[in-house]
C-alpha cells in the first residue's frame, strides 16, 4: 500500500502539472528533473500499489496499460524507442513510493561503463 506521495496529490490535482496522456488508469506528466532530452513519468492513477512488483501482482492491465502509454508518448516525442526503468526499493534508487516508471527517450550519451 503506498502512503500519501507527491504523485497521489498530482493525481487528486493538489499538485499541478502538465499532463501529456491520460487513460482511465494511467496519467504521465514530465520529470520535474529530467535525465534525458524526454523524461516522463508515467503512473497509474490509483495509490495502492508502493512499486512494480506489487502492480504485476495486483493489476498486470495497468502494468500493460502504462506500457502503451510509454510507447504511445515515445512516438509522440521521440523515434518511437525508449527506456523504461521502474526504480524498486530505497536502495535501488527509489524515492517516491507510488508506483511508477521513467520513460526516457531521445539521444543517449555512451555508457562508460564498457
Ligand atoms: P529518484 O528520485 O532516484 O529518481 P524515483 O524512481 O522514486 O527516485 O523517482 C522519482 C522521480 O520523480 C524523480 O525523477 C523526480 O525528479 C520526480 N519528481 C518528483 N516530484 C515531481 C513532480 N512534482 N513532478 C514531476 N516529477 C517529479
Amino acid at each position: 500500500m503506498a502512503a500519501e506521495t507527491v504523485f497521489g496529490k498530482i493525481v487528486s490535482g493538489e499538485i499541478p502539472t502538465r499532463i501529456l496522456a491520460e487513460t482511465d488508469r494511467v496519467l504521465a506528466f514530465p520529470d520535474i528533473s529530467p535525465q534525458a532530452p524526454v523524461h516522463i513519468i508515467v503512473i497509474p492513477k490509483t495509490t495502492e500499489y508502493a512499486d512494480v512488483t506489487e502492480l504485476a501482482a495486483g493489476s498486470p492491465e495497468t502494468l500493460a496499460e502504462m506500457v502503451a502509454v510509454a510507447k504511445r508518448l515515445a512516438e509522440e516525442h521521440a523515434n518511437g524507442e525508449f527506456r523504461m526503468i521502474f526504480n524498486n526499493g530505497a536502495s535501488a534508487g527509489q524515492t517516491v513510493f507510488h508506483v511508477h516508471a521513467h520513460v526516457l527517450a531521445g539521444e543517449f550519451e555512451e555508457s562508460r561503463l564498457v
